[in-house]
């Protein structure tokens, strides 16, 4: 994902702003790393370039 794209994405769950830290970036696109909820406590993971950010109660489900 863009680093851009953090001003867009909030939080699903409280529509809190997150909060990015880059595990992994290349070619200013953010690879691996995880948006964190500073709200609600809520981390969602970016994994091959995606957030996911589906709400931590359905993510075990799909
Ligand atoms: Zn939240």
């Amino acid at each position: 994902m863009k680093r851009q794209l953090l001003d867009i994405l909030a939080c699903p769950v409280c529509k809190g702003d997150l909060t990015l830290e880059v595990e992994e970036e290349k070619d200013e696109e953010i690879i691996a790393g995880t948006l964190i909820c500073e709200k609600c406590n809520e981390k969602y993971p970016i994994e091959d370039g995606i957030p996911n950010m589906l709400p931590p109660e359905l993510r075990d489900k799909v």
